[in-house]
């Protein structure tokens, strides 16, 4: 028996990739109150290891959650003895994370014979990093990067200033990648970055930008969890900080900041996905954010990029009252999403948190917003479901070129509109 554990223990460190065979996602919808109560019931169900991609909130409202192989069978057959509709998303998880694997490898071999940095491919916490220092050398007189602090494990957190001089100019903070397994988030701030730079000069909107304010962009906002992501669990949403009296690791670092800290739409559970932490700002990952933000003084726009839902969002989340600027708000991501889907078709919905997706407290924007940086905005990218977290690869240079027509009405309203 100890040499079986042993062995097991053993064959467990070298296959330290988790792998997701047979696990399905399903979408469920709900028609009633009623229902939402029990799939928030479902979800209460540890044993189950349900991983809620999209939480219930309200009837109407899409609920996807990804099942291990051993509870699919449960699941469905409490849904369907409960009378609730479901879909099958994704049929096999592991199905999806293999063919991600294959490009990001074919990827590889292409790039072998080329300089060139694939815009279309994810790549690994190295290699963005190491592609930051390239683009910082390509453009001296306007990108520079800059350290704002250590993720929990030690690791840099570099952001990206674009800046044509002055001091202490506005300034619109952009950060990707909060949540490690939204990789079309990280994969769009390197396209992003990169345009900034090619287009400062040629495009007029970018030229006038940034001739009169700075941008700071952070393409890795979470790096431990986004290492983690790349090997061994591609599911990582959270940092990688210890909890005590609890095995489970890491905080939400969307449910940590100081804006309604604790309350609906995050949970005091260390084992749980969006688990708000000990106390606010407790994640050196945020607290390097926040430390920046008020360090600056006069930082005008957050946006804070992830993925899925295909959503502009704006304060508040931790309440369902209108903030002051609401309208606003409201018309500005009106026509940011109608540019949007001028590109490809595609199609947003838009609003504030709590209205739009559900009460999410201590959310990004909403500190920021609160902190008195009005234009606080979150993109929530491709797509709606079908692929949820494992966007192909196929569909980064689509994502961020559209996305970038909403970031620019964003950061054009910014510039016309000092405050
Ligand atoms: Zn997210």
């Amino acid at each position: 028996m100890r040499l079986v554990l042993l062995l097991s223990a053993l064959l467990g460190a070298s296959l330290a990739l988790e792998t997701f065979v047979g696990h399905q996602v399903l979408r469920i919808k709900t028609r009633n109150e009623e229902e939402v109560r029990q799939l928030q019931l479902l979800e209460s169900l540890e044993h189950l290891e349900l991983d809620f991609w999209i939480s219930p909130s309200a009837p109407a409202l899409p609920v996807d959650v990804r099942i291990p192989a051993a509870s699919v069978q449960s699941v469905k057959a409490f849904l369907e003895s409960q009378g609730i509709e479901y879909s099958v998303l994704i049929e096999d998880l592991q199905k999806l994370l293999d063919e991600e694997k294959e490009a990001m490898a074919r990827s590889r071999r292409v790039k072998r014979s080329s300089r060139a940095f694939d815009f279309s491919s994810y790549h690994t916490l190295d290699e963005i990093y190491s592609w930051m220092d390239t683009l910082v050398e390509d453009h001296p007189g306007l990108v520079s990067k800059i350290r704002i602090g250590q993720s929990y494990e030690g690791r840099d957190l570099l952001v990206l200033k674009f800046s044509t001089g002055g001091s202490a100019r506005p300034a619109i903070w952009v950060d990707t990648g909060i949540h490690s397994r939204e990789w079309i988030s990280q994969a769009t701030g390197v396209w992003t970055a990169n345009k900034i730079a090619e287009e400062y000069g040629r495009d007029p909107s970018v030229t006038a930008l940034l001739d009169n304010m700075d941008v700071f962009l952070e393409i890795i906002a979470n790096p431990d969890g986004f290492v983690f992501t790349h090997s061994s669990d591609r599911m990582w949403r959270k940092t990688r900080s210890p909890n005590t009296g609890s095995t489970c690791l890491g905080v939400d670092p969307n449910r940590n900041w100081d804006a309604g800290f604790g309350g609906d739409g995050s949970s005091g559970d260390p084992c749980s996905d969006i688990y708000h932490g000990p106390f606010p700002h407790s994640e050196r990952e945020v607290k390097a954010i926040v430390d920046f933000i008020r360090g600056h003084g006069n930082v005008k726009s957050v946006i804070s990029i992830h993925s899925y839902s295909q959503m502009l969002l704006f304060p508040y989340g931790y309440t369902s009252v209108p903030s002051p600027d609401y309208q606003e708000m409201n018309e500005l991501a009106k026509k940011a999403v109608s540019d949007l889907a001028a590109v490809y078709g595609t199609k947003y919905t838009f609003g504030s948190i709590a209205d739009t997706i559900y009460t999410a407290a201590g959310t990004t924007v909403d500190w920021a917003y609160d902190q008195g940086v009005k234009y606080s905005f979150t993109l929530e990218l491709r797509d709606t479901g079908r692929h949820g977290f494992l966007l192909p690869s196929s569909q980064i240079l689509p994502t961020a070129t559209e996305t970038w027509q909403a970031l620019l009405d964003i950061m054009v309203h910014v510039l016309e509109h000092p405050y």
